[in-house]
């Protein structure tokens, strides 16, 4: 461990990614195959396979006692170290003195030597497991032979390396030191959920045999938010699958003969909470990995997603609720079938698959419905079928390119969702600058306010939603409707705001949607928006119409109540 360490040591040193690649890729290709696993996992801050869930539960106590019994450490000038590095690996590794001893436990920590030990720390049970583990770890320390190797082996056993590597960068550095495809390598370690098996494969040239590891979560791949009421130009660059967008939980479904998995967003087990999905998933042939959305549907309707909360972490649900709130699994894509991994087949042929699949399947499992939309279908058409996904109670519509893969953790542009905004809010503009690109030579981007009393307080700005004809006509009135410089000078004051903006007489109303509000100290009114966006001009508003501060504050509270539900949701049972 003592190149781990060094090398470690160089990582923490330098800010690039490009180094910090390197420097992995050129430790893990001198190893031999009995290390490089076991120290490829490292890097990553996990000793064990991620897929095996498995812990060292080693506490501080232990580590500071199987320290100080090794190298005679005193508590205080250790106290004092911790509180300075705030690390116990960083605070520790400087009491090592090598040892004079050299019996039995003298030999080379390596990687591998180092991962049978923390393997049996972990197994470590029954009544002296404390104690055992105490030994073992003292055998570890007592094998380092300076600061930098023990500190850290320590930040190993503690779980933090904390030298700014990502476990993205340790796959990119795998296929850098063994000269394979990044993305390759990537693909591998989702489906094994073990860093340390794919830098074994990436090294013999045997990436596509890496297969699934059923029953370890697989990063969920996330949309693009695509602002409504635009002209959807993101839309024409390909053909899509069209699905609703279901306001429920997000669940991925692991499914072998043995068990059956259901992980939540935050990658728990929620399985427990939902016995008619589990049961359903039960009868299905083979082995499966599945993404969907867990709604609570009566009658064959949707149900808000309040319904859904009575559900939510329960650990034993009655009679009465399950017929109450029945809960199905809309399944919107198929992550591996028994032995194939399916994230690099278009997505087109993961539909094809996975209808196969639950063709049989009982009601509780239903293949989410969907339509294709032609890259020229135009804003009219994606309207009709927004329309129609809310008035099947759903939130909206989600795209998805028909021949992308699959990727995981990625929030890309293969998925792009549309949906109906929490409320929107109807602003005056206080203030408006000239666009960047195509629209430098008009004022389209605006800062908007809402009333506070007989005040205005701007709460953000928005630099998209209207039409280039309404730019085109907004920038001449603009343009006629400056403030005087005597008034604008007492408005800049006033709405704290930056000069360069120009400001406008205050009577234009816009509506003006947005993902999430915020608590923000950037603008005076205290709140900010997520995303916004102008959704329409409402010349038939006057600015004594427009939201007030205390609506904004109402949306606010309504939104963290919901989040706290879905939070809740999240955290699995
Ligand atoms: P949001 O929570 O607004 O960021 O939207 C993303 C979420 O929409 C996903 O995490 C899913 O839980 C949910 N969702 C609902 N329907 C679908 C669908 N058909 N495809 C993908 N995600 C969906």
């Amino acid at each position: 461990m003592i190149a781990f360490g060094r090398t470690c040591a160089a990582i923490a040193a330098t800010a690039s990614k490009l180094e910090k690649i390197a420097l992995v890729a050129e430790y893990l290709r001198g190893l031999d195959d009995g290390d490089l696993a076991p120290a490829a996992r490292y890097f990553t801050g996990n000793p064990f396979p991620q897929a095996q869930k498995r812990s060292l539960s080693v506490g501080w106590r232990t580590l500071v006692e199987a320290t100080a019994a090794t190298w005679n450490v005193d508590d205080t000038a250790l106290a004092v170290a911790y509180r300075s590095t705030g690390d116990l690996g960083a605070a520790l590794g400087p009491f090592v003195r090598p040892s004079h001893d050299l019996g039995l436990f003298r030999d080379i920590l390596t990687p591998a030597r180092l991962y049978a030990l923390l393997n049996e720390i972990a197994d470590a049970t029954g009544k002296n497991a404390q104690k055992r583990r105490r030994i073992l770890c003292e055998r570890a320390f007592s094998a380092c032979t300076d600061a930098l190797e023990a500190t850290y082996v320590i930040k190993i056993m503690t779980g933090e390396l904390r030298i700014g590597l990502r476990d993205g960068l340790v796959v990119d550095a795998v296929a850098q030191a063994f000269e394979r495809d990044p993305r390759a390598v990537r693909r591998a370690a989702s489906a094994a959920g073990d860093l340390g098996a794919v830098a074994l494969a990436a090294k013999h040239d045997a990436l596509d045999q890496v297969t699934i590891a059923y029953h370890a979560p697989i990063a969920f791949m996330l949309a693009t938010p695509i602002a409504y009421g635009s002209e959807y130009g993101e839309l024409a660059a390909a053909t899509w699958l069209v699905e609703d967008k279901y306001d429920g939980i997000r669940a991925q479904a692991h499914v072998t003969p043995e068990r059956v998995s259901l992980f939540s967003r935050t990658l728990n087990d929620v399985a427990a909470s939902y016995p008619e999905v589990v049961e359903a998933l039960r009868a299905l042939p083979g082995s499966c990995a599945l993404d969907g959305e867990l709604v609570a549907v009566r009658d064959g309707r949707v149900l808000p997603f309040r319904y859904l909360q009575a559900r939510l972490q329960r650990k034993v649900v009655s009679p009465e609720l399950l017929s109450d709130v029945p809960v199905r699994y809309i399944v919107f894509d198929a992550l591996a079938r028994n032995d194939e991994f399916l994230l690099d087949v278009p997505l087109e042929e993961r539909r094809s698959r996975l209808a196969e699949l639950l063709a049989g399947a009982s009601d509780a499992l239903v293949a989410a419905p969907w339509t294709a939309l032609e890259a020229d279908a135009g804003a009219e058409v994606v309207h009709e079928r927004f329309e129609a996904s809310r008035a099947r109670g759903n939130e909206g519509l989600v795209f998805k390119r028909s021949n992308s893969p699959y990727t995981p953790g990625r929030r890309g542009k293969a998925w792009l969702k549309l949906k109906r905004e929490l409320a929107t809010l109807d602003c005056v503009i206080v203030a408006v600058e000239r666009g960047h690109g195509r629209r430098v030579n008009v004022l389209s981007d605006y800062t908007f306010a809402v009333r506070n009393g007989d005040e205005l307080a701007v709460i953000g700005k928005a630099y998209s939603g209207l039409t280039d004809v309404e730019i085109a006509e907004m920038t001449e009135w603009f343009e006629a409707h400056r403030l005087p410089p005597a008034e604008a000078r007492a408005a800049y004051e006033r709405l704290d705001l930056k000069r360069g903006e120009i400001l406008v007489e205050p009577t234009v109303v816009v509506e003006i949607a947005f993902d999430i509000i915020q608590r923000s100290e950037l603008h005076a009114s205290g709140y900010s928006l997520r995303f916004p966006r102008i959704v329409r001009l409402r010349p038939d508003k006057l600015p004594e119409d427009a939201d007030t501060i205390e609506r904004v504050g109402e949306i606010y509270a309504e939104m963290l109540s919901r989040e706290a539900v879905e939070d809740d949701a999240r955290g699995g049972a």
